[in-house]
């Protein structure tokens, strides 16, 4: 495979390699089901009312969604997902996604297991990034009240928040890896971002550690990205962004009507499409200074990153830049993108089947609601079972 051709994402054969007749099946019958909506929404309620009542599910969700989506229930568990992905030049980001962790206890659990992405990503070169929600490791209400209007006891809380969050970068320094830091709702995201800056100040001093994230959607993440890399720039270290388009479109428009605030997302897609374009274009000129990990399952998205990096004469496993998307997703890009020797890996989330349910849940909602994406991926994989016919 040349790795000066750009990938074509219609190659089914790259695409689907990893994939035996049966988990091709399995993908086929799983989106079938979730291009229609009213079962979507009718297995969530179903799911949630389970979950309540702690009936069994894992008879039913592990052989289908959880095995589509998800590694494994721990790390280990886990292997022959990294092992898969490795031998088609695909690179893991294990990512731990605790929800719901309310108590001191919990949020140093989810610490000590995220403490154990980095440990088993150290010296394996199967790994690429470790990863983690800043609400994992904090009370919500401290991500969202004013430090300045903390009480001795808030002030106490969030100084362990500190330490949970410098612990993981402090580690994964030292283990010669990367962090990701994702991005939540705009209420919570300030003090991310500080803390995000803050650890990129300490550890980024001679190569990318840590990376932050911002969501396009976000009317005012391009000059925010620009913001970060000049004080990047005075400060002397390295800035590392990841861009996404951003999760919580719905949620953060409600919110913003409901309390009467200007709404911090785009006006449409296409803005906040052009905003993502510029993003990149903007880390590509910068590269020295700011580096990319681009986390999109949108295929002009990434193509277009392809073209801009040929055009600047970037060989394609420049180091600076990453290309992610989830476990289950896009395979088409993912696998297409390795075989041309660009650097690029899945979120591979995992956990107990029903901690995961809630990522499950979501994963579904988005499969039925991005506009073409389920029978994007669908029409490709019924391709790829008739070519493997003939
Ligand atoms: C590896 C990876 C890591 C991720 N990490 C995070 C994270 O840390 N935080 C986070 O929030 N999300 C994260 N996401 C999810 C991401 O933000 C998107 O929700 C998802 O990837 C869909 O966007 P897209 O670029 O893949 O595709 P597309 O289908 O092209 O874009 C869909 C997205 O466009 C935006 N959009 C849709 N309609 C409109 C509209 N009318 N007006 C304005 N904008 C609109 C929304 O953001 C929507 O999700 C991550 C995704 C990946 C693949």
């Amino acid at each position: 495979m040349s790795k000066n051709s750009l990938p074509d994402f219609n190659n089914t054969e790259l695409a689907f390699r990893h994939l035996s007749d049966k988990d091709l099946s399995r993908g086929k019958m799983l989106f079938q089901l979730l291009s229609r909506p009213w079962l979507v929404k009718l297995g969530s309620v179903l799911a949630r009312i389970a979950l309540f009542v702690k009936f069994p599910i894992g008879w039913a969700v592990r052989p289908t969604v959880y095995a589509q989506f998800c590694g494994g229930e721990d790390i280990s568990d886990s292997e022959e997902t990294i092992e898969l992905l490795y031998r088609s030049g695909v690179r893991t980001i294990l990512d731990y996604s605790a929800e719901g962790v309310d108590t001191e206890k919990e949020l140093d659990s989810t610490c000590s297991e995220i403490l154990k992405t980095v440990t088993a990503a150290s010296n394996d070169p199967r790994h690429a990034f470790a990863v983690f929600k800043p609400s994992g490791l904090s009370h919500n209400d401290l991500l969202e009240k004013d430090p300045s209007k903390f009480t001795s006891l808030e002030k106490e809380a969030w100084e362990r928040v500190v330490r949970r969050v410098r612990s993981i970068c402090a580690t994964t320094s030292e283990a010669g890896g990367s962090v990701l830091i994702d991005a939540e709702e705009t209420w919570l995201q300030d003090a991310i971002d500080k803390l995000a800056e803050d650890m990129m100040t300490d550890f980024n001093r001679e190569r990318a550690v840590v990376f932050t994230t911002a969501q396009l959607y976000r009317h005012d993440r391009l000059a925010f990205i620009k913001d970060l890399a000049s004080r990047a720039e005075e400060g002397d270290y390295i800035v590392g962004v990841k861009l996404v388009r951003g999760a919580y479109m719905e949620k953060e428009r409600e919110r913003a009507e409901k309390n009467s605030y200007p709404s911090p997302i785009q006006v449409d897609k296409a803005a906040t499409d052009s905003d993502f374009d510029l993003a990149v274009e903007f880390c590509l000129d910068n590269l020295d200074r700011v580096n990319l990990f681009c986390g999109s399952h949108n295929e002009k998205s990434n193509i277009k990153l392809c073209e801009m990096m040929k055009e600047r004469g970037l060989s394609s496993d420049d180091n600076r830049i990453t290309f992610s998307q989830l476990l289950g997703m896009s395979d088409p890009i993912t696998f297409n993108l390795a075989a041309h020797g660009y650097n690029v890996a899945k979120y591979v989330p995992y956990g107990p089947i029903r901690e995961a349910m809630p990522y499950l849940i979501r994963r579904a909602k988005e499969n039925t609601s991005v506009a073409g994406q389920t029978s994007r991926e669908l029409t490709l994989i019924r391709s790829e079972i008739e070519r493997r016919k003939r």
